[in-house]
């Protein structure tokens, strides 16, 4: 078994078809993985909800995807964050609205729990630190745990020497063991690690590993069709950054 794992991929379809044609180029995989912020800041939501639903896939929603729909409040969000939102709310196809509206907030697939943010806090709590790793190993009932939502690639792991927090870079592999394991594949549409390529990881069960990748996409033809579509310019400009 193959996972692709992905997160934030918000509405970049060159990003997340870039992720996908890399993916199966080094081995393909039986699933994909989705851990939120599916749409929210970039140009293309139906197309990356429709890419999506070609493959056999396990999704939870993240902060973006629930504002985008009218389940949480635009003033959570910095004003770019929600013109973005707002925009996409707009652009929604309604089967697509009815999509999101039917994610999960946390999912469990071979001994991982998938969510967003955190386990106890699944739609707003960042995990960027060991400090706030501690409670999400508490918290889950699974081995492993995968989460999104700060666009960092990164690995927690704990072991009776503490917690070890490491952001990890294309081609880290991670051998996942018996110990409790936080991973954070990255961010596929806004990557906010000063690397502007597309983040992403691959379990494979039968290595019993995890392993973080990243590739280019075309990041000009994303930023065209937002100044098109008048998306924020900080959201335009930040791609080309991975800030
Ligand atoms: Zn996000």
């Amino acid at each position: 078994m193959r996972a692709l794992i992905v997160s934030d991929v918000h509405s970049n379809l060159e990003a997340f078809q870039s992720v996908i044609d890399d993916a199966r180029f080094r081995g393909g995989f039986d699933q994909i993985w989705m851990l939120g912020d599916l749409v929210g800041y970039g140009p293309d939501p139906d197309q990356c909800i429709d890419l999506i639903r070609r493959f056999d896939h396990l999704a939870v929603a993240g902060n973006h995807d629930l504002a985008s729909i009218g389940r949480l409040g635009l003033d959570m969000f910095n004003s770019d964050a929600a013109d973005a939102n707002r925009w996409t709310s707009t652009r929604l196809l309604d089967e697509h609205r009815n999509y999101l509206d039917a994610l999960a907030l946390c999912e469990q697939a071979d001994g991982f729990t998938l969510v967003h943010g955190s386990p106890r806090d699944p739609v707003w709590e960042y995990v960027v630190s060991a400090d706030s790793a501690q409670a999400t190993f508490e918290d889950i009932s699974t081995n492993w745990c995968l989460v999104g939502h700060s666009h960092i690639p990164f690995v927690c792991r704990e072991s009776v020497n503490g917690v070890r927090f490491t952001e990890t870079m294309d081609g880290s592999v991670e051998e996942l063991g018996s110990g409790k394991l936080i991973i954070n594949p990255g961010g596929v549409g806004q990557p906010r690690d000063a690397d502007p390529r597309a983040g992403y990881a691959v379990f494979d069960s039968a290595s019993n590993t995890v392993t973080h990748h990243r590739v280019e996409y075309d990041i000009a033809a994303t930023q065209e069709k937002m100044r098109r579509h008048d998306l924020p310019l900080f959201l335009v400009e930040r791609l080309a950054h991975g800030r």
